[in-house]
């Protein structure tokens, strides 16, 4: 391994199993750390401020948008998300890998911004097979549902801007997926300069 830290971005359709994917691979290993986000959106039952998101007001989301302190946000049916930008710039700095759970267009903004940033998309393997799981998920009314799958329509326009796309069929299988794509991603050269610089420097140093 190479010592640098990578910023993952995982998105998918809403219903697709990310935030299930999230929890195994942060759960599994110490490899990883989560940024937590912030929204305007209500909690639902069982949320707790500062576990799933740091939950605030649309004026306090304001505030931290003018003092630059996100990385990226965006709009999502209705309500704003944001990435706070502390603690990830710092997770990155210590080498760790830092895994954001966002949206399309924030994944996006984290492209421009971050090239070398790996970015996947997670998809169930069939539309009949999403609408199954946001039915069944039971957290959602069906204006809710609806509103999420004209949202995976405008989504899907744009996955091919991603780096991988990840099929969750079976959820272990999706995790080793995922762990492997990562490795994959922090091996080519762009990813690895600093690593290929130290060999240089050695190398010269002979
Ligand atoms: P939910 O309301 O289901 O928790 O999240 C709705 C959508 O917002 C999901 O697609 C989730 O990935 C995305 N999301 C969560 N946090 C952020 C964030 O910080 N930035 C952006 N751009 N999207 C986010």
């Amino acid at each position: 391994m190479t010592g640098q830290g990578a910023l993952i971005v995982i998105s998918g359709f809403s219903g697709a199993g990310k935030g299930t994917l999230v929890e195994k691979l942060i759960a599994d290993s110490d490899r990883f750390s989560l940024s937590i986000s912030m929204t305007t959106r209500s909690p639902r039952e069982g949320e707790t401020n500062g576990k799933e998101y740091f939950f605030v007001t649309k004026e306090e989301f304001q505030k931290k948008i003018e003092e630059d302190g996100f990385l990226e946000y965006a709009g999502y049916v209705g309500n704003y998300y944001g990435t706070p930008k502390a603690y990830v710039e710092g997770e990155i700095a210590k080498g760790h890998d830092v895994i954001l759970e966002i949206e399309v267009q924030g994944a996006l903004q984290i492209k421009d911004k971050y090239p070398n940033a790996i970015l996947m998309f997670v998809t169930p393997p069939s539309v009949e097979e999403l609408k199954k799981r946001l039915i069944g998920r039971g957290t959602e009314n069906l204006e809710s549902i609806n509103k999420r799958l004209l949202r995976a329509k405008e989504e899907s326009i744009l996955m091919h801007k991603y780096d991988y796309i990840v099929v969750n069929d079976d959820i272990e299988d999706c995790k080793k997926s995922v762990i492997s794509f990562i490795d994959a991603a922090k091996s080519t050269p762009e990813r690895c300069s600093g690593f290929i610089k130290k060999l240089q420097n050695e190398l010269e140093e002979l």
